[in-house]
């Protein structure tokens, strides 16, 4: 991979970077929607997995659960299969992908991707605990809601889908402080390696979400 270079022919990649509850998935989804972007949640998509009980669901279960990272090998390998399924063209947003320092290396050292640039989701910790004690998620098509701020037209089902509401088992308050303490470790280092490869761009992340993406979008271009 020659850094800064885009070969062309490599499946085009921003990541996200924040704490969780800091809105890049309600971000990524509406690009998705609206911009042609592809969004890749890992949290998604172990979810997916846990909740139809395969292989990966079974080794990822325990510490999605208890607000633990699955381990760099597992994550690295689904991400490069996850992402070999998409055309060379395809602009692709990775949601929750890296969390780790090795992680973020041997998504460099993937021959067919090219990580254009990394945004980071600055958001103040007493929101994101609000946000995230108070998030419920569809079960069936994962788009999120909260009991204050975003509210179904029908309690307790998805406007979307008619899906159920639920809470995250790893958005109950002990949990969300565990996972913000883990989140805090390592994104520092996570800051540095894009910052030191002149990749990372900062973004408030406490912006109304129509401003926020807004200003996505033209960064994005
Ligand atoms: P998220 O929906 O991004 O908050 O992810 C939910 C959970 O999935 C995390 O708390 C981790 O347990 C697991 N997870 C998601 N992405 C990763 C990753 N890149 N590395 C390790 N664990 C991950």
């Amino acid at each position: 991979m020659v850094e800064g270079v885009n070969r062309g022919d490599d499946v085009s990649i921003t990541v996200f970077l924040g704490a969780p509850g800091s809105g890049k998935g309600t971000q990524a989804k509406r690009l998705a929607l609206n911009h042609g972007f592809k969004h890749l949640s890992t949290g998604d998509i172990l979810r997916g997995a846990i909740q139809a009980g395969t292989t990966l669901g079974l080794r990822a279960k325990e510490f999605v659960e208890n607000g633990d990272l699955v381990p760099d090998a597992l994550m690295i390998e689904l991400i490069a299969s996850s992402l070999s399924g998409f055309p060379s063209s395809a602009k692709v947003i990775l949601d929750g992908f890296p969390r780790t320092k090795p992680q973020a290396v041997a998504l460099d050292n993937d021959e067919s991707t090219m990580v254009r640039r990394a945004v980071y989701f600055k958001v103040p910790e007493e929101v994101l605990i609000l946000r995230l004690t108070g998030r419920r998620i569809c079960e069936k098509c994962s788009e999120p809601y909260h009991i204050k701020f975003i509210r179904p037209k029908n309690e307790g089902v998805c406007d979307k889908c008619a899906g159920k509401l639920i809470q995250r088992a790893d958005d109950v308050e002990n949990v969300v402080v565990r996972r913000l303490e883990l989140f805090n470790e390592l994104n520092k280092q996570l800051l540095n390696y894009y910052q030191d490869r002149n990749r990372l761009v900062e973004i408030d992340g406490f912006l109304p979400v129509e401003e926020l993406q807004a200003e996505l979008i033209r960064m994005l271009k």
